[in-house]
């Protein structure tokens, strides 16, 4: 099991003036940052980090979405952190995500959902690598 994963607070959260007190709820829930930092995604580069979802009809959406405004990126490390993680975000769709949670909190809708967190210690490597050389990973 590994100890990290990755996060970006997406869009419509740094539009609203959220990003600090999302990275504040992230440190409360015991993650500890070993890398961040804003980025402005192309069309290109978003949607090569969702090329997993090509082929899904919201596809064209959630790029044009993730390239309209900068994100934050972040490496968090905690025990569990993948699952943790999950779990402090809520689900995909705010309207079913738990009370307490981020997306409960800080989510318009399932496409404008705040948070990105990923799904398997594998993605969390991949993903994390997409946005951080070695020299900038903590
Ligand atoms: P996640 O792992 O909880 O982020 O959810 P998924 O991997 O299923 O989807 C990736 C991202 O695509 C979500 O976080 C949303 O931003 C977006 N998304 C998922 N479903 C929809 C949808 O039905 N419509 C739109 N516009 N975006 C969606």
């Amino acid at each position: 099991m590994s100890n990290r994963t990755f996060t970006m607070i997406k869009p419509d959260a740094t539009e609203k003036g959220h990003t600090g007190a999302i990275l504040e709820k992230i440190n409360a829930a015991g993650f500890r940052i070993a890398a961040v930092k804003m980025v402005h995604l192309s069309k290109e580069k978003a949607g090569e980090f969702y090329a997993v979802h090509k082929e899904r009809p919201f596809y064209g959406e959630l790029v044009e979405f993730m390239s309209r405004g900068p994100i934050t990126a972040a490496i968090l490390e905690k025990e569990n952190a993948v699952e943790d993680f999950r779990k402090l975000i809520g689900a995909t769709n705010p309207a079913q995500a738990a009370e307490g949670t981020i997306r409960k909190l800080y989510a318009a809708s399932v496409g404008e959902n705040a948070v990105h967190g990923s799904d398997s210690d594998e993605n969390a490597r991949i993903e994390g690598d997409f946005f951080f050389s070695k020299l900038e990973q903590f």
